[in-house]
């Protein structure tokens, strides 16, 4: 096993090689090792990283944000087995306050509305479903639903929980009306060739729903101040893309894919509220349901 680096030869969405530096730290600098060693406990060999620069880069032909270089195959799945507290994850998720599952409640039942089949008939995919909570949920109002995750760990909690857990995409052909994929795609280092791989999984008619951390401020942070720890978006090690409504809209079309406005959904009972969460959701979140159609 080799942990080590690897150098992105252009924009991960739109393949130019002419960028701008936003933001450039060597793993060495004090401030940023300091916050490694303390967010990870002392699990990451420090010097391993050593030779390295965390490196924020924006594409000057389609603005998209990401690091380059990204740890390497070897590197990513130290990161994701051992160097993550995964005790510490799967309890934020055991102990997760009501509101995580008010959200996604009312994602099931956004996917409920806007397709129209009885839930048992309805196939969802949970792509990097992580420990297989979302998936639960789906399941308990009636969906068909199938996770899909590389972490062992999490397949096996989640399997212990009635999840059905799949390992092979690759034989999977127009078989999704709907795949949810939460807080994955920041995370990959082939984001464009991963969205492709899931339209060849979905219905034509179906829909697929992405979340990613909002990078819409992390151009204006980093020039006014530079790096600081809670630009969560920019993660270093962990969240090499950084999305903003724009580029993620970007990365649906390089699969075919539109975004999708699902029926306004307000009520009277909170109506301001409603309107303003419509009006983000509409036009400035980075989550976005998309569709083949327009
Ligand atoms: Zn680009």
């Amino acid at each position: 096993m080799s942990v080590g680096f690897h150098q992105r030869d252009c924009c991960p969405l739109c393949e130019s090689t002419s960028n701008r530096i936003l933001c450039e730290i060597p793993y060495q600098d004090q401030r940023l090792a300091t916050f490694i060693e303390q967010f990870y406990q002392g699990r990451v060999p420090l010097e391993q990283l050593a030779s390295a620069n965390y490196r924020v880069v924006a594409c000057a032909n389609c603005e998209f944000i990401y690091q380059d270089p990204v740890l390497n195959e070897d590197a990513m799945q130290e990161l994701y087995r051992n160097w993550i507290d995964n005790q510490l994850s799967l309890q934020k998720k055991q102990t997760a306050k009501s509101k995580l599952y008010r959200q996604y409640t009312a994602q099931v039942g956004t996917l409920s509305r806007i397709i129209d089949k009885r839930p048992d008939q309805i196939r969802v995919l949970d792509f990097g479903m992580g420990w297989g909570y979302w998936s639960r949920m789906a399941q308990a109002h009636g969906l068909n639903v199938v996770g899909y995750e590389l972490s062992a760990q999490r397949v096996e909690h989640a399997r212990k929980m009635g999840v059905t857990v799949i390992d092979d995409l690759a034989v999977v052909v127009d078989d999704f009306d709907f795949i949810y994929a939460n807080q994955v795609f920041e995370h990959l280092s082939n984001p464009v060739q991963t969205m492709q791989a899931l339209c060849q999984c979905l219905k034509p008619t179906g829909f697929i729903y992405i979340r990613v951390p909002d990078g819409r401020d992390v151009a204006r942070d980093l020039a006014q101040r530079g790096w600081t720890q809670d630009l969560d978006a920019i993660h270093p090690l962990e969240h090499i893309n950084c999305f903003t409504r724009k580029t993620l809209i970007e990365l649906g079309a390089r699969a075919g894919l539109k975004p999708f406005s699902p029926p306004l959904r307000l009520s009277w009972d909170g109506l301001w509220g409603g309107i303003r969460r419509e009006i983000a959701d509409r036009w400035f979140t980075t989550h976005v349901f998309f569709s083949r159609q327009e």
